[in-house]
C-alpha cells in the first residue's frame, strides 16, 4: 500500500503529537554533562515522504547533537567507500543484546566485531572513513552526513568539548579492539573523529530528510542528490532492525515491524522502506537510553498508516 494523501498524514502526525506531548516518562541521559539540563518539554514529530513532502508538528527547528542516530548514515557512507563485504567482516552485523557502551560485546564476540549500531562498531566504522589524516576523515563523515541532510551540518562545541572530557569508557573501547586487529586508525583519533561525529547539530527535520533517503534507495527526496547506493541502504536497514534499539531491538521490532535508531539527547528515526522516514526528538530516554515519546509516536504512526514490514497486506 501506499501513504495516505498528504493531508491525512499530516492530520495523523498532528493527533499524534497531540496525544503524546504531555507523557512525563524517562529521564535526560547525564553521562555526558552537556545533555543533562535540555529542556524535557521539547517534543518535534517530522515525516518526509520519498516523493519529498515533509510534515512537520512541534518542535522540529530545535537544533540538538545527532548522537548515535549518525550511526546508521555513517555505515552507508563506509559501505560505500569499502564495499558492503568488506565493511561486514571489519564492522559485524549481529546484534550484542548488551546496551550501547557494552565493553563486554567485544569480548564474547567471536573475533571482536560488534555491529555497527552499538558503540564499538560505530568508532571502528569512523576509523575506516577515507583519508590520510583525522582531519580528512573527519572532513568525509561531516560532508557525507550532511549530503544526506541536504544542508552542511555544524558541531556543537559544548556538547563535543564534554563528551570528550568524559568519554573514558569510548576510549577504552578503541583502544581494545585494537588488540583484535578491529581498529583501523589510531584509537584516540577514532575516538575523537566518532565524538565530533556524534556532536554535529541536527533538527528533527533534518533526521527525517535523512531517513528518507535511506527509504528512498540513498537518493535525498527533497536536494535529488543520490548519496549512496540503494543497495547499500538495504544492508544498513538490516542492522537497523537487529540492533537499532540496542538491548531493546526485539521490542521495538515487535511494537513497530521496522528499521529504527535511536540516540541519548533525544533523536530517534525510523524508516518505512519506499514510502519515507519518521523522526522525532523529545529528550527523555528509557532505561536502554531510547526516547519514550518517540517510540511511542513510531508505534502509533505504524500503526495507524499500516508500515509494519511484516503485514500480509
Ligand atoms: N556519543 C554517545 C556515546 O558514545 C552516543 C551514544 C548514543 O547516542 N547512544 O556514548
Amino acid at each position: 500500500g501506499r501513504l495516505p494523501s498528504p493531508e491525512c498524514v499530516q492530520t495523523l502526525i498532528e493527533e499524534t503529537h497531540e496525544k503524546f506531548r504531555t507523557v512525563n516518562e524517562g529521564a535526560n541521559a547525564d553521562y555526558i554533562p552537556a545533555l543533562a539540563g535540555a529542556p524535557t518539554e521539547l517534543f518535534g514529530i517530522c515525516l518526509t515522504e520519498t516523493s519529498g513532502v515533509v510534515h512537520e508538528v512541534g518542535d522540529t527547528n530545535t537544533p540538538f547533537s545527532i548522537q548515535s542516530v549518525s550511526k546508521p548514515f555513517v555505515f552507508a557512507l563506509i559501505c560505500q567507500a569499502i564495499g558492503e563485504d568488506a565493511a561486514r567482516e571489519k564492522l559485524g552485523a549481529n546484534s550484542t543484546g548488551l546496551p550501547f557502551n557494552s565493553v563486554l560485546a567485544i569480548e564474547r564476540s567471536k573475533d571482536g566485531t560488534t555491529n555497527p549500531m552499538v558503540n564499538a562498531g560505530a568508532i571502528a566504522a569512523a576509523s575506516l572513513a577515507p583519508g590520510g589524516s583525522a582531519e580528512e576523515k573527519w572532513a568525509f563523515l561531516r560532508d557525507g552526513l550532511s549530503r544526506f541532510a541536504g544542508r552542511t551540518l555544524e558541531l556543537d562545541l559544548t556538547v563535543y568539548e564534554s563528551e570528550m572530557a568524559t568519554n573514558q569508557r569510548n576510549q577504552g573501547i578503541a583502544s581494545l579492539l585494537g588488540s583484535y586487529q578491529k581498529m583501523y586508525w589510531d584509537p584516540a583519533e577514532a575516538t575523537d573523529i566518532y565524538t565530533r561525529q556524534c556532536s554535529l547539530n541536527v533538527t528533527a527535520r533534518d533526521l527525517s530528510i535523512m531517513a528518507a533517503t535511506l527509504a528512498n534507495g540513498g537518493v535525498n527526496p527533497v536536494t535529488g542528490e543520490s548519496v549512496v547506493d540503494a543497495i547499500h541502504c538495504q544492508h544498513v536497514l538490516a542492522v537497523m532492525v537487529t540492533a537499532g534499539l540496542y538491548e531493546n531491538s526485539g521490542d521495538w521490532l515487535y511494537a513497530t515491524g521496522l528499521p529504527g535508531k535511536s540516540g541519548v539527547s533525544g533523536g530517534m528515526i525510523t524508516v518505512a522502506p519506499g514510502k519515507g522516514g519518521l523522526a522525532t526528538f523529545s529528550s527523555p530516554l528509557d532505561e536502554a537510553g531510547n526516547s519514550v515519546r518517540g517510540q511511542l509516536t513510531a508505534r502509533h504512526l505504524s500503526e495507524r498508516l499500516g508500515l509494519n514490514l511484516f503485514a500480509s497486506e
